[in-house]
């Protein structure tokens, strides 16, 4: 098979030229390859050549036209370009030996069949020829080009020691599944299977790498639903494989949390690309098999889940290394307020319901009617049409409140410092409790929402033992709470 009209840039006859010149095969190989088949577009090229790929990248450096930048990275054996938009990445053909402690082989120059083989899918393990007289030939040893018609994922040589080797490929198994839509081969699965406890040599950051990608995939629930199946979920992500399962009593069983949590991120994903929502949607339950209780007389309850999934979100981000920044605050405060827009809805609430749902909820409001509205997955038809009015409902009520904006942004007009300040309470739990009673007198629409208003209500409330209990002096803001309280 030639491939030569679908090398279209001219960087690859212009490599080609270089080797020549040389002496020296090269070939485009890799996922670029790869992609030319699926129609994909990268701007990420690999190149192998048989000899120094750093001697090669050299070469072609000062050949192609422009201004390269070339980086070499000498203990890799491997050197970059970059040639307008294209990163162009060289190494020569290697081959490849593993020793069981580690994914970093001992790497020895070899031939292209060489380099083809230590490559971990037939269909990344496919060559194209870019020498004048061979232009355009492709090189499919493993059957790549099969398996791409057929949308299989399969290693070239056995699985078992593929996965064996570098434990990550396992998960590239699966995120490829995930991204293209691809069956993994049943050989090639059992091999993931009965490999899964080597991941345990594979960084968190790697593991997240590939995580992510599943995640921002058409429906990340394959791959999901993969990592379950072959038991790296319960390795990686103990606390989504604590979801799956039914629990049945006096013949009441509760839904399956695993795949219920599936369908939420594939809805999640059909409606929104933010990353970050889908892992919200993926972790929304993640309280619920810690909260789980039977209550005779009422079935199963997972009472305050949403609040125990909020706690849990720091703790678990910390320990997957995932960013300990703006991120998982977002995703812990939906995971905390999934539930309130169907509540709110449903109970048709008075204005000061939905305030106060927009005042928790703040600019991640359309977020968080989408989590909800995703959340959505019973087959029970009154249960679900009495949601979607009650979504329906909410969203109108948003609509028509005239100072929805106002309730948006809102922060207290009264600040803890003013009060500690200038009537000398202490920066005690009863210091929360007169802010959230303003708070509360405000949404409800009792007391005006400015600053003066809310500052006389505040008056009415405090009692003289509350300015007592600082010992009538002001308290200023360096004052040790344990010692104040
Ligand atoms: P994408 O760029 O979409 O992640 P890709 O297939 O290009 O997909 P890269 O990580 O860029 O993946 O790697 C380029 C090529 O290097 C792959 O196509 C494959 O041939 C090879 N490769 C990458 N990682 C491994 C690995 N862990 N084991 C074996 N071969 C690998
Ligand atoms: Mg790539």
């Amino acid at each position: 098979m030639n491939l030569s009209d679908k090398l279209k840039k001219k960087v690859f006859r212009q490599i080609g030229e270089t080797a020549d010149r040389l002496g020296r095969p090269v070939y485009v190989v890799g996922g670029y390859v790869r992609d030319i088949f699926l129609n994909r577009t990268s701007a990420d090229i690999d190149f192998v050549t048989v000899g120094s790929g750093i001697e090669l990248a050299r070469e072609v450096a000062k050949d192609l036209p422009g201004k390269n930048r070339l980086s070499v990275f000498a203990t890799y054996g491997t050197a970059q370009i970059r040639h307008r938009d294209l990163e162009l990445e060289f190494v020569g053909a290697r081959k490849e030996s593993y020793r069981r402690d580690s994914r970093n082989p001992i790497v020895e120059n070899g031939t292209l069949d060489d380099d083809q083989r230590r490559r971990d899918f037939t269909i990344n393990a496919m060559a194209i020829s870019l020498n004048a007289d061979t232009f355009g030939e492709v090189v499919d040893p493993f059957g790549g080009l099969e398996d791409l018609d057929r949308k299989i994922i399969r290693t070239p040589l056995d699985p078992d020691i593929t996965f064996s080797d570098d434990p990550l490929r396992m998960m590239r198994a699966i995120r490829f599944a995930t991204q293209l839509e691809f069956d993994i081969l049943p050989e090639t699965f059992e091999a993931i299977r009965r490999n899964a406890s080597r991941i345990e040599i594979i960084t968190k950051e790697r593991i997240n790498d590939e995580l992510g990608k599943i995640m921002r995939a058409r429906r990340p629930s394959i791959g999901l639903d993969l990592l379950e199946k072959a038991g790296l979920m319960e390795l990686i992500f103990p606390e989504i494989h604590a979801l799956k399962g039914v629990e049945t009593k006096e013949g009441r069983g509760h839904k399956d949390n695993f795949y219920h949590t599936l369908q939420v991120v594939d809805n999640v994903a059909a409606r929104s690309d933010n990353e970050w929502l889908r892992w919200a949607a993926l972790l929304h339950d993640v309280g619920k098999p810690v909260t789980k209780e039977w209550e005779p007389g009422t079935g199963w309850t997972f009472r305050n889940h949403n609040f125990i999934g909020e706690k849990m979100i720091p703790p678990l981000f910390r320990k997957m290394k995932l960013p300990m920044n703006e991120k998982m605050k977002y995703v812990a405060k939906l995971v905390g307020l999934h539930m309130r827009p169907q509540q709110v809805g449903e109970e048709k609430v008075s204005d000061s319901g939905v305030r106060r749902l927009l005042t928790d909820a703040g600019e991640d409001i359309e977020d968080l009617m989408i989590l909800a509205e995703s959340d959505l997955t019973s087959k029970n038809p009154v249960k679900v049409r009495t949601a979607l009015e009650g979504f329906a409902h909410l969203r109108e009520r948003m609509a028509d409140l005239k100072d929805a904006d106002a309730y948006r942004n809102w922060k207290n007009p009264i600040r803890g410092d003013e009060v500690m300040e200038r009537l000398g309470i202490p920066p005690c739990p009863r210091l929360g409790q007169l802010l959230q009673q303003v708070k509360d007198a405000i949404l409800d629409g009792h007391v005006a929402n400015d600053h003066d208003a809310a500052w006389a209500y505040l008056e009415t409330l405090v009692t003289p033992e509350d300015r007592g209990s600082a010992g009538g002096t002001s308290t200023s803001k360096s004052s040790a709470p344990d010692s104040a309280c």
